[in-house]
């Protein structure tokens, strides 16, 4: 089989570990970690703020990589906003659009495949301002379909939340069905793409969504970074949820003004750092290929699922994940148990509940194992988690699990 030629880019793998956890964090590419330390060696200034050399190339980098993303989502790099991640991307939307606009009695549609940071601000701010979660059911697979979003939705909907793909399941949501569908009654729509951003080409416009999260660290960059789409009509109608440095026009002792642009939601000192090396992480996958990626990513999945389907004991819960998650347990061995076999034989796979509960509930499992791949695994790798599982499961038999 072909050599994966992109293995050389990650220095994390000299370290004699098969890994194969992406879904929690990616590995770093040279080109990132150049990057990063290009700043911290060689500018270490903060931005908007020096005339001097090194804070004026460092307030370009800065805004380069939000050009960089702009253009990457097809937005306007007035619609790209810095966060520290994720959770703090759709927690930004929660406050500051959940909480203004919605009230008693208005629903916000959900699904038992968000992870937590896209369940919880919602179950928040519905406490908070009376209004009500609704689930849409899934399917027997456990995958959120067009049928059955049209029997939640109705007139009273303010708010879609959903994931994209799922970080358990790694299921692809039918996403611009379903935003078209909530459009038509006036609801905002609010997209996690954590697990879908290094997977799927995501054009905003086309999708058309209204907000779209995403984390530096699951794309190749650093970790200390996220972003947060928004429409700029509705970015332009929010307060900030911090206030403090940068992000203020003007300051008086009775009333103060924000800047207009999404600085209006970067107050203070900014993770610059890992902003630069998230140019370079959307570059490198770019220069890829998302659909190189993806293909690839694809014939890994279907290696691996052919190998596990054989063993005996083992539950495989996504056989037919398009993003290269697995989801397994070792039957009656805790997941746990489980991972620590595996580390000891040096592949790193997650175990537990993956901050996403609900779906575990769904599944019936208190919680599970997830191996997931990206650009740098290898069929190799493949054989040593289908070898390493194996042994497991004779391991366990033998102790009477
Ligand atoms: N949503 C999904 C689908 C995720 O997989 C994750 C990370 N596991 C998050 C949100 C949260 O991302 P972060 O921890 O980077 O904020």
């Amino acid at each position: 089989m072909m050599n994966n030629p992109y293995i050389k880019d990650f220095p994390q793998l000299n370290n004699g570990s098969v890994y194969l956890d992406t879904a929690a964090t990616s590995l770093k590419p040279n080109c990132v970690i150049e990057a990063v330390n290009h700043y911290y060696k060689d500018l270490s200034s903060n931005i908007h703020r020096g005339m001097y050399d090194a804070a004026v190339e460092t307030t370009m980098l800065y805004e380069n990589t939000r050009e960089t993303i702009a253009k990457f989502l097809n937005a306007s790099p007035e619609e790209i906003i810095y966060s520290r991640g994720t959770t703090s991307s759709l927690n930004l939307v929660a406050y500051s659009y959940g909480l203004e606009n919605l009230g008693q009695g208005d629903e916000i549609i959900v699904s038992e495949l968000e992870h937590h940071s896209s369940f919880l601000p919602w179950q928040f701010i519905a406490k908070k301002t009376g209004a009500i979660i609704k689930f849409v059911e899934l399917n027997k697979e456990g995958r959120i379909t067009v049928e059955a979003f049209k029997e939640v939705l109705s007139d009273k909907t303010k708010v879609v939340a959903l994931t994209y793909v799922s970080n358990v399941m790694g299921y692809i949501t039918p996403m611009k069905e379903i935003i078209s569908l909530a459009h038509q009654n006036n609801a905002v729509c609010v997209v996690d793409a954590a697990q879908a951003i290094q997977h799927i080409k995501i054009d905003v416009k086309d999708l058309d969504c209204d907000f779209l999260a995403f984390s530096g660290h699951k794309m190749l960059g650093p970790t200390g970074i996220g972003i947060l789409y928004g429409k700029q009509k509705l970015l332009e109608s929010m307060e900030p949820l911090e206030y403090g440095g940068d992000m203020n026009d003007d300051v008086n002792k009775d009333v103060s003004s924000w800047k207009t642009g999404p600085q209006k939601f970067e107050a203070g000192t900014m993770p610059i750092s890992s902003v630069i090396g998230l140019q370079k992480a959307v570059e490198y996958i770019e220069n890829i290929g998302l659909e190189y990626i993806s293909e690839y990513i694809d014939k890994l999945h279907r290696y691996a699922i052919a190998s596990l389907k054989q063993i005996e004991g083992v539950k495989i819960y996504n056989p037919t994940s398009e993003t290269g998650i697995i989801t397994f347990n070792i039957e009656s061995v805790p997941s746990h148990d489980a991972i620590s076999f595996l580390a000891e034989k040096k592949v790193a796979i997650r175990a537990g509940q993956h901050c996403a509960k609900l779906i575990c509930d769904w599944l019936g499992v208190y919680s599970c194992l997830r191996a997931s791949f990206y650009i740098y695994n290898s069929y190799k790798d493949v054989d040593i988690l289908v070898a390493t599982i194996k042994e497991a499961v004779a391991y366990f038999k033998k102790l009477g699990f």
